[in-house]
């Protein structure tokens, strides 16, 4: 019996990640079959995850694992900590991270993984647990050859020790290959923390390039001051843009004269958040992507670019720090805006790039320099960016169309030379 793609959701990431499918699948002119299969996960692991709080009281959080495609090798994605957690965003972003890859030619296929918890709300010692029991709950599914977790929305480098530690002591030897994003000390790479915003913010300067905007003189916002954000906002300042305004959850910051991201930074370290600093006014959050920049760069959470609000979006650029962050139906209307988007496949690809060289390392045993390895990350970032260009010029697409049609091209390509089984 064939099985047909599940009825989507109204709406969601999962929506606009099978729409997106849908309408590379129609250019490519790929059949109805090959179209299904690449609709739905490879694999789906729904796990409950109790936890033995601090007081001794129970709470069971649910976690997912999800592979969405195995064709180009084994899977790769984050592991997220997030009460909006649920199945169909994971299957979303492993879905994303199958074109991701593709996209930076790594060879891995996508997969994602999340438990619905609130990490501000546990001390240390509980996250510790809740990491341990579902690595244990999801553990016949990962490893280095399988499926390799990093670190995502509110997990960190500490996440993946735990993580790496719980698969070594349940296969009886040490397996740095099993994570990415690790502590350096631990087999970690160096360059892996900035990775993400270097790429980013890399992009971001050739997107302006390719619109005539000089950095010097140019003006930006962040949203989201975590991993992704706070480390492209340093380096969009560094070079010379004016970061005017950055939010988080908790709330906006903006200095018309350009944040000072630094002294940002260590209010953050001080206090958990941007709201409060005394070098900027603060601003209503919800209004941050529509301030009146030459480039928005939203680097926190899906859907916060939507049907609703695109029409007032000053800037000329987006570069899609986070994943999903722009509607599918608010890329239509900046599209008729002439708003030039840099696709969450490509702008953030530089995380997934070099926890390929991280997994690279741990198997050879073998540290690289950072200098090697943020040149080789600039490297496969410009050349994925000149073949969305190229290929969104010859086709007369969108950014995020040439990207999700290249990459799942590729995805096909490996798919068909290794045949369908049995
Ligand atoms: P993080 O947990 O380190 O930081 C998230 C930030 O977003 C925090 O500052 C948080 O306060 C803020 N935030 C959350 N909800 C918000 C909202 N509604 N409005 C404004 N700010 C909000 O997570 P991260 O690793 O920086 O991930 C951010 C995004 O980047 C996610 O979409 C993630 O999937 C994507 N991403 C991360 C990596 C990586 O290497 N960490 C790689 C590729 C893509």
């Amino acid at each position: 019996m064939s099985t047909d793609a599940p009825a989507l959701p109204a709406s969601g990431p999962l929506t606009d990640a099978r729409a997106q499918l849908a309408e590379a699948i129609a250019h490519l002119g790929v059949d109805a079959g090959t179209h299904r299969m690449l609709a739905t996960s490879r694999r789906e692991m729904a796990v409950s995850v109790p936890l033995r709080r601090d007081d001794g009281s129970i709470a069971t959080y649910e976690g997912f694992r999800v592979q969405h495609n195995f064709s180009r090798g084994p899977a790769k994605g984050g592991l997220r900590f997030s009460t909006a957690v649920d199945l169909d965003e994971v299957r979303a972003l492993a879905m994303w991270m199958s074109w991701k890859c593709a996209l930076v030619d790594v060879p891995y296929g996508g997969a994602k993984g999340g438990v619905a918890i609130d990490p501000r709300e546990h001390s240390a010692a509980e996250l510790e647990r809740v990491t341990r029991r579902y690595t244990s709950e999801i553990l016949p599914i990962i490893g280095p050859e399988v499926d390799i977790p990093a670190p995502d929305i509110g997990t960190d480098e500490r996440t993946m020790a735990w993580i790496m530690d719980t698969y070594s002591a349940s296969v009886g030897h040490t397996v740095p290959g099993v994570v990415t994003g690790k502590p350096i000390s631990l087999g970690g790479s160096l360059g892996r923390a900035m990775a993400t915003s270097r790429g980013v913010a890399h992009v971001a300067l050739m997107a302006m390039a390719s619109r005539g905007v000089d950095p010097a003189g140019a003006t930006a916002v962040v949203q989201g001051f975590g991993k992704v954000g706070r480390g492209a906002a340093r380096l969009l300042a560094e070079s010379g843009v004016r970061v005017q305004a950055v939010s988080d959850v908790d709330g906006a910051v903006w200095a018309d004269g350009g944040l000072d991201i630094a002294r940002l930074g260590e209010h953050v370290d001080e206090t958990g958040s941007v709201a409060g600093f005394s070098g900027a006014e603060a601003i209503d959050a919800s209004i941050l992507v529509t301030l009146d920049v030459d480039v928005v760069v939203p680097a926190a959470v899906e859907g916060v670019i939507t049907a609703d609000n695109a029409a007032d979006v000053k800037a000329r650029i987006i570069v899609e720090g986070a994943n999903g962050p722009t509607t599918n139906e608010a890329d239509a209307i900046l599209a008729d805006m002439d708003v030039l988007i840099v696709p969450d496949i490509l702008a953030n690809a530089g995380g997934v790039i070099v926890s390929y060289f991280e997994w690279v390392q741990a198997n050879q045993a073998y540290q690289w320099s950072e200098r090697e390895v943020n040149e080789r990350l600039e490297e496969r970032m410009t050349r994925a960016w000149h073949d969305v260009v190229a290929y969104a010029s010859a086709h007369d697409l969108s950014y995020r169309q040439a990207a999700t049609a290249l990459a799942v091209r590729r995805v096909i390509e490996a798919h068909e030379l290794r045949g369908l089984y049995p």
